[in-house]
């Protein structure tokens, strides 16, 4: 199958979160399958110095564009999938995050800036950039793609479409005014279409009008139907629940492995678990926490935003740190939590490590050093982070909710017994749930056999990509022959 993949970050080209480390992962496992796939994404200032060599193979006119857009053709590194970057400079030559500028807040012209975009990828997916080349499906990620469906429907024939939701919590919401100035047809100012409560939707192009539906983990697709994790569109994912279905994200074992990974001074693996030990001594010494082999050392990395729950971690705080135990951190985003956390270290030096900001070598440190990882979120379409934590044998302790829910295999009795336990869960969103889950992990904590013998499982799990890849190839065969 012909199958263009469009997103807006894709790693190691740009990242700011799980998206990235997905359509940098899922395009490759696609190939690997013999799929003729190819990656689309915005020719970003930060991005272009790692793309490699890249040639223009396209000039577009594009509605809402004032120049000319550039279509340039690389691959991505380190494989062999071929890449198309939409190099509109007034859109994407500023330096920093694809979506926020210098002070945290949205760009102004985000709307015009991936209208811009998707507009694009409607002309490669039509063929008509003169690349003698149409895919057969259009893979869509996430709201800065979501007028693609919409656009291509208005053509008489066309690619069938795939919308996935990674995050339905982003829905890249704008005023009147600015739809008016995206030239898009009026008819769909429309609760039907891409109108929300006043607003222009730009992830209800995808939902409204893609062929079929995807979110990242079973959960998460059962969730997202109801009033508690719907945000507002748990109606029209109702209507269109023959569609929707959940297709849970793998791992890239070939960045995300103990036994491997480039950014460890110790390897380890199942077989040889010494490394780890070494890797939690390094880490003790990079946050300045003593080093102390038998303290459990807990951690978290992430973006720091209500989702994750990071303010159940600070509510508990002062009764975790009675514990014997040890808790490193490491995020970025809403400045509150950046300044209670910060705070907070200077208040526990010897037990809280924190450092803030965004640092990929130390986030794979951490799921090697740690023996634990807290990831209490409210709501998570499917969570990486966790699944990392699995294969570096660092316990997940995790709220029951989308991915974590189908990825974690709670230590009970029973799963202890029969040798199945992979982590911690817990269901409510309360303090006093997450510190009696962790007060569960103290305890087997002190029992080392069987907490060794739940890391040896953890460490055995496989989410390869490979996997998942397979039920997105089945997919989109069922949609083409529809
Ligand atoms: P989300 O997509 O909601 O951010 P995921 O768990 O799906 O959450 O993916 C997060 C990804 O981003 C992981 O690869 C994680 O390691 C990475 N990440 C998040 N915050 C940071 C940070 N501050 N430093 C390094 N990596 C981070």
């Amino acid at each position: 199958m012909k199958i263009l993949f469009a997103s807006s970050e894709a790693h190691p080209l740009i990242k700011t979160g799980g998206l990235a480390d997905v359509s940098g992962a899922l395009p490759k496992a696609l190939h690997d399958l013999k799929q003729d796939v190819r990656l689309i994404l915005p020719a970003y200032a930060d991005l272009l110095p790692r793309a490699g060599t890249l040639r223009e193979v396209s000039r577009l006119t594009v509605t809402g564009s004032v120049e000319p857009v550039r279509v340039l053709e690389g691959l991505l590194p380190g494989t062999e999938v071929p890449v198309y970057l939409i190099d509109a400079p007034r859109c994407f030559d500023r330096p920093g995050n694809p979506y926020t500028g210098p002070d945290g807040s949205d760009w102004p012209d985000n709307a015009l800036r991936f209208a811009v975009f998707d507009r694009a990828v409607v002309e490669l997916a039509q063929n008509r950039a003169g690349l003698d080349w149409q895919p057969d499906m259009v893979h869509c990620n996430d709201w800065q793609t979501g007028l693609i469906p919409a656009l291509l429907s208005l053509e008489t024939a066309h690619p069938t479409t795939v919308f996935t939701v990674h995050n339905l919590a982003y829905q890249g919401l704008f005023d009147w005014a600015t739809f008016q100035s995206l030239e898009l047809p009026y008819a769909w100012w429309s609760m039907h279409q891409l109108e929300f409560h006043g607003q222009l939707s730009f992830i209800k192009g995808g939902l409204a009008f893609a062929d079929k539906l995807t979110t990242v983990s079973p959960t998460y697709a059962e969730e997202i139907r109801t009033s508690a994790y719907g945000c507002g569109l748990e109606g029209l994912l109702q209507q269109r629940a023959a569609d929707l279905s959940g297709i849970l994200n793998g791992a890239d074992y070939s960045l995300w492995d103990p036994a491997s990974d480039s950014f460890l001074e110790h390897h380890f693996s199942r077989r040889s678990l010494k490394g780890k030990a070494a890797n939690k001594q390094s880490l003790q010494e990079h946050f300045g926490l003593p080093n102390a082999p038998k303290i459990p050392l807990f951690a978290h990395v992430g973006r720091l935003v209500e989702q994750k729950g990071i303010d159940l971690v600070l509510d508990i705080l002062p009764e975790l740190m009675q514990r014997p135990l040890q808790l490193a951190m490491l995020g970025s985003g809403q400045s509150t939590l950046e300044t209670a956390l910060r705070t907070a270290r200077t208040k526990y030096p010897d037990q809280l490590g924190v450092q803030i900001g965004y640092d990929e070598a130390l986030a794979h440190r951490i799921e090697a050093g740690a023996d634990a990882f807290l990831m209490p979120s409210r709501f998570e379409p499917c969570g990486l982070n966790q699944i990392y934590s699995l294969r570096y044998g660092t316990l997940p302790i995790v709220r029951r909710t989308g991915g974590l829910a189908d990825t974690v295999v709670d230590a009970s009795y029973a799963t202890l017994d029969g040798a199945s336990a992979t982590g911690f869960q817990f269901n409510s969103t309360t303090p006093e749930a997450l510190l009696a889950t962790i007060d569960r992990a103290l305890s087997l904590y002190d029992q080392r056999t069987a907490w060794t013998r739940v890391v040896k499982t953890a460490m055995a799990q496989d989410f390869s990509w490979k996997r998942s890849a397979k039920l997105y190839t089945q997919l989109y065969r069922k949609t083409l022959a529809a």
